[in-house]
């Protein structure tokens, strides 16, 4: 088991006392961990952002959809910050995401690497919704051409799921 810092958020053994990477204790209680990382989506550091992202997409933690919501939205932002929202976005596999990632996708005046994170992240989430948003995008004209190839094996991925296992 993994036991992460309250302060810097670095993994540290379960029974460690202390963080290795910055010292805090680690007795604090847990209570307010998630809450701590969920506040910290919104940190004016890009660095501290993503790294609460991550460790909210490990946690499968769908409490942080609503709020991820937000910054997944907020534009201009932080390339780095967007991609990580949308990569744990896809982590969490929250059907509720699906439209903000179909408008970071479709939205050609966004950076490269957040659409294609948004791509991944929507073949993850997977259901109907997701996979219309994946068609609009593959019929979206001038898309760069590395996004028009991740969208269209996200789109051979969803295929090779038998029909059956949808409801
Ligand atoms: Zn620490």
């Amino acid at each position: 088991m993994i036991r992460y810092c309250p302060a810097c958020w670095a993994e540290n053994a379960y029974e460690a006392s202390a963080c290795t990477t910055c010292g805090a204790s680690l007795h604090e209680p847990d209570k307010g961990f998630v809450e701590r990382l969920i506040d910290a989506i919104e940190h004016p550091e890009p660095t501290r952002a993503v790294i609460a992202a991550e460790v909210l997409g490990r946690l499968r933690e769908e409490r942080a959809v609503a709020p991820l919501l937000v910054r997944l939205a907020r534009k201009p932002d932080s390339m780095d910050v967007t991609t990580a929202v949308a990569q744990t976005l896809g982590l969490i596999g929250a059907p509720q995401a699906v439209p903000g990632l179909a408008a970071l996708l479709l939205d050609s005046e966004r950076p490269l690497p957040p659409r294609l994170a948004a791509t991944e992240a929507l073949a993850a989430i997977g259901t109907v919704a997701a996979q219309q948003a994946l068609a609009a995008a593959a019929a979206l004209p001038m898309a760069p051409r590395l996004l028009r190839r991740v969208v269209a094996a996200a789109q051979a991925s969803l295929h090779q799921i038998p029909t059956e296992t949808y409801p």
